[in-house]
């Protein structure tokens, strides 16, 4: 066999016809390389059978034995079936009892070997396996199945658990000695590797000594080692698309002198967090670079994101650039415009404000003032890069809350001829292990502190059956001069009967709880303008007590508003609660969120609200979130960059991923790429990883 049996297909090898080729390839596995990566996904010792007479209630264990006797009992409950097996060994015979599984009068027949492995118990009449796994024992496959730490497959359509099994031992048999090795030598020295052959092997068939517990957590050196090597491949992938974006050039130069530094001095309302000076210091430094940044800044709601992005946008004025400033919704384009606008208003730069709903004649107007540069800070939705609006000399695009500056819009960009500065601004705080996958190429700024004299939050959970202490809560806060929010959840499916819950809700917090107050309703579907109305009410102080549909989920600032109720909060995500909590605890006063559930709740939603109630730590929570849901839907239907594993988990192993990240990162910068590593980045890396182009 030459040394690339690795990647011959599979129906080469004894024992795949045609049509268990077929199969495999159904399951993903085409060449040997498929097979061996596809990894156990648990392991059981049966290195040891025990001898049936020494077994104990309480423990675990594997026997080996023959069917004595077999048969199928039907109880007097309609229809339940019980399956009585005796299985015995030279020292003894124990009962095997598998509920509702009739099926197994056809298995498990007398006269028999078979592999018994479960939990022991006791019950009146003596000891005996309850729903225990078993395997039916051949000769051939003894020495595959038994006697050993045994690995269990994922069933992969055709392809049972056991056929797989052979299927490995097979090619492992065939497979060389002196495979080669996709990781540099360096990196495998100083990380202490396991050579791949060894870690391929052990993975699979471990050595006796090995320790099921650490199998069963991927925490062996031969299961690290492959995990590290998937993601160190797919880190250099990440390394060398970043290195090679730094050969672009901006088409502009800045500069930062004493009058720049000066302008941005004068707009500060406020003295700057240590948080907010690093990320302005970076931000700044990357303005300077003659490469466009493509920077992430990441700080909890409320962090104060918001003057950080402006003070980069003062740089870029002064050096005659425009800035674009996105946001995600109308309501908080039109926040940010009123923030900005004020900040600005004893500067020369001229502010505006282009959303979807702006009037097409002033659309026009303001289309030529951007053009002419006469505009110098264009305040938009995310749209606003996309749409026909030719800029005079755009410097820096801010894309608030949004966790990554599309494919789409870098495109339109591009097009446009354009290679800006570019500062995403997030305040979902995106987990290590994902930042270090979907943002990869990313640099990052954190602002970990908040402001001073903000007061924690409150955080209550409560039934429904308690709704009428929330009311007394929500009174007593109006009635020392607060807001009050009130969230209903929106889900797509059901949203006219969410929408009619909120409508009926606020006509009764009107009509009948708060007559003194005023209350107003807000929801996606609204009309942009009576939208504004609203929210410039609310945030006026017209309004008292605000019902709303998520639409306030992101960005909202409104000082005064000290309690938000979450309706159905069960129905929530973690992250999405998190953001917004953060709608209350924005000013002076003590601030309260009280989470409202409708029984019952599942255990995922206890945990979730458990959760929450448990810290305002917005990184804490986003960890938590990644843990109870997973990478594909910690992003929901937003984002889609995550890659396409075969041996490493996101969750399981971050920290592989975080030295990965790091080996892949230096070999890159110090120009250590092998031509293999170089082949595979440019050739094969988007097909393995299946990954859209990031950025
Ligand atoms: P976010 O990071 O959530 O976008 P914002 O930029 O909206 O936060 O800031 C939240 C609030 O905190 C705003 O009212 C802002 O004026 C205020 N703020 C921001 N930074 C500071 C600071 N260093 N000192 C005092 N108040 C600040
Ligand atoms: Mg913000």
């Amino acid at each position: 066999m030459s040394s690339d049996f690795i990647s011959t297909p599979l129906q080469f090898l004894k024992g795949v016809g045609p049509r268990k080729a077929a199969d495999l390839k159904r399951a993903g596995l085409v060449t040997v390389e498929d097979l061996l990566y596809r990894l156990p996904f648990r392991y059981e010792d049966r290195s040891r059978m025990q001898p049936i007479a020494s077994l104990r209630p309480g423990q675990k264990a594997a026997v080996l034995g023959e069917v004595t006797s077999a048969n199928l009992a039907v109880t007097r409950r309609r229809g339940f079936k019980i399956f009585h097996a005796v299985v015995s060994d030279a020292s003894g015979a124990i009962r095997c009892t598998w509920m509702n599984q009739p099926y197994l009068a056809d298995v498990l027949k007398p006269h028999l070997q078979i592999v018994v492995f479960g939990d022991v118990k006791l019950d009146s009449s003596g000891l005996h396996f309850l729903n225990a796994e078993f395997e039916v024992v051949s000769d051939d496959l003894l020495r595959l199945h038994m006697g050993r730490i045994v690995p269990f497959y994922e069933r992969a359509g055709t392809v049972t658990p056991n056929m797989q099994r052979k299927l490995v031992r097979t090619a492992l048999d065939l497979l060389p000695q002196d495979i080669a090795d996709p990781l540099p030598a360096v990196v495998r020295e100083r990380q202490q590797l396991v050579p791949r052959r060894e870690a391929i092997e052990h993975t699979h068939f471990p050595p006796n000594e090995a320790s099921v517990d650490s199998l069963n957590r991927f925490r062996t050196p031969a299961q690290r080692r492959l995990i590290f090597e998937e993601f160190f491949l797919f880190q250099v992938g990440h390394a060398w698309r970043r290195h090679a974006a730094s050969a672009e050039l901006k088409p502009h130069v800045v500069v930062v002198d004493d009058r720049v530094r000066a302008s941005a001095a004068k707009i500060l309302p406020f003295k700057l967090t240590p948080g907010q000076r690093t990320s302005v210091k970076e931000i700044v430094d990357d303005l300077r670079r003659p490469q466009p940044m493509h920077r992430l800044l990441q700080g909890d709601v409320g962090a104060g994101k918001t003057i950080v992005a402006l003070l980069a946008a003062i740089v870029a004025m002064e050096n005659g650039l425009q800035v674009a400033f996105m946001a995600p919704t109308e309501i908080l384009a039109g926040q940010h415009y009123g923030t900005i606008a004020r900040l600005l208003s004893q500067s020369r730069f001229r502010v505006d404000l282009l959303t979807g709903s702006t009037p097409e004649l002033r659309k026009h107007t303001l289309s030529a003032h951007i053009e002419r540069g006469s505009t110098n800070l264009i305040v938009g939705t995310h749209a606003l890069v996309q749409e026909k609006v030719k800029f005079h000399k755009l410097g820096l695009v801010v894309i608030d809350e949004q966790h990554r500056f599309g494919v789409a819009q870098r495109a339109s960009l591009r097009a446009k001829g354009l290679r800006p500065d570019v500062l995403l601004m997030t305040a979902t705080p995106i987990p290590r292990t994902l930042a270090l996958t979907d943002y990869s190429e990313l640099d990052v700024s954190q602002i970990p502190d908040l402001p001073p004299g903000r007061k924690p939050i409150r955080t209550w959970v409560k039934p429904e059956s308690r709704r009428d202490e929330v009311y007394q809560l929500i009174r007593d806060q109006l009635d020392a001069g607060r807001q009050a929010y009130v969230i209903y959840p929106l889900v797509e499916e059901s949203e006219k009967i969410d929408l009619k819950s909120a409508t009926a809700m606020a006509d009764h917090l009107q009509v009948e709880v708060f007559p003194a107050y005023r209350v107003a309703l807000l929801h996606g579907r609204m009309k942009q303008e009576a939208k504004d109305r609203v929210m410039h009410a609310f945030a006026a102080g017209q309004i008292h007590i605000l019902v709303s549909t998520t639409v306030v989920e992101v960005g909202m600032d409104v000082p005064n508003a000290s309690i938000m109720v979450v309706e159905h909060a069960e129905r929530f995500g973690l992250s999405q609660l998190h953001q917004l909590r953060g709608r209350v605890g924005r000013g002076q006063w003590d601030s309260h969120c009280v989470l409202l559930y409708q029984a019952p709740w599942t255990d995922d939603a206890r945990e979730r609200l458990k959760a929450i109630a448990a810290t305002t730590d917005g990184f804490a929570i986003a960890e938590r979130d990644l843990e109870l849901r997973g990478p594909g839907d910690f992003f929901g239907t937003r984002q889609s960059g995550l890659p396409r594993l075969r041996t490493g988990d996101l969750v399981r192993d971050r920290d592989v991923m975080e030295v990965a990240h790091g080996e892949a990162r230096g070999l890159v910068e110090g120009g250590g790429l092998t031509p293999e590593l170089q082949e595979f980045v440019e050739h094969r890396w988007e097909k393995q990883f299946g990954l859209i182009e990031v950025g």
